[in-house]
C-alpha cells in the first residue's frame, strides 16, 4: 500500500514535471548581470559586424523613446563569447566598462525577434542599468517586463512588442497592462466581465 501510493506520487510528479515543460517556452537566463572582480579585463572593443543589426535597433528603440545617451551604448561591445553556460550576460567591470557576451549555440537556434529580445535585455542590464523584473502583468501570465529574468516567447513578445519597448526604455508598464487587459477582453468579454 505504502510503495504504491509512493508509485502514484512519483507518476504525478513526473506529469507535473511534463506539464512544465510543455507548458513554458520561456528561457531562463539565471544571474545575468555579473560584476566582474578588480583585474578582469574588458575581452572585446567593438561590437561583431553581424550583432550590429541588433544594437542598432536597440538604439533606435531608445531614441524612439526619449533616450539621450547612445554614446554610452556605442561604448557597449556585444560579441560571442563564453557565457558560462547561460544565453547571454551583461559583464560589469570595476572600471564601469560593460560588455555583452551571448553564446552562439543558442543564438542559432533562434529567430531573428528572438535574438532582438535577447540583446534587448541584456542592453537593458548594460546600457539602462535594469535589473530582473520577474512578475507578471496582473491577471495574466504575460511577463511585465523584457527584464524578466525567463526570456518571454516569441509569440509573447511579438503580441506586445511596442508596449513591452515602451516598458523597457520608459520603466513604465501602464501601457503594457492595458494592451494585454484589452486583448484578453477581447479574446473572451465574458470572463473579462464577470470578473469585474
Ligand atoms: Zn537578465
Amino acid at each position: 500500500m505504502k510503495l504504491n501510493s509512493y508509485n502514484l506520487y512519483r507518476q504525478l510528479l513526473l506529469l507535473w514535471g511534463v506539464m512544465l515543460l510543455s507548458v513554458s517556452c520561456g528561457t531562463d537566463l539565471g544571474v545575468d548581470m555579473i560584476y566582474k572582480s578588480a583585474g578582469s579585463i574588458r575581452q572585446y572593443q567593438v561590437t561583431n559586424q553581424s550583432l550590429v543589426p541588433y544594437v542598432n535597433r536597440f538604439k533606435e528603440r531608445y531614441l524612439a523613446h526619449g533616450g539621450s545617451l547612445v554614446a554610452s551604448i556605442d561604448d557597449i561591445p556585444v560579441n560571442f563569447g563564453d557565457t558560462n553556460e547561460k544565453v547571454g550576460v551583461c559583464l560589469i567591470y570595476s572600471n564601469d566598462q560593460r560588455e555583452v557576451l551571448v553564446n552562439l549555440d543558442w543564438w542559432n537556434g533562434q529567430s531573428s525577434r528572438r535574438r532582438e529580445l535577447l540583446i534587448f535585455h541584456e542592453l537593458g542590464h548594460c546600457a539602462l542599468g535594469r535589473e530582473h523584473q520577474d512578475n507578471k502583468v496582473e491577471k495574466s501570465n504575460f511577463s511585465s517586463s523584457i527584464m524578466n529574468s525567463v526570456l518571454m516567447s516569441e509569440r509573447d513578445y511579438r503580441m506586445f512588442l511596442a508596449p513591452y519597448h515602451f516598458e523597457l526604455f520608459t520603466r513604465d508598464g501602464d501601457v503594457l497592462l492595458s494592451a494585454i487587459h484589452q486583448e484578453l477582453a477581447d479574446d473572451d468579454p465574458i470572463a473579462v466581465s464577470s470578473s469585474q
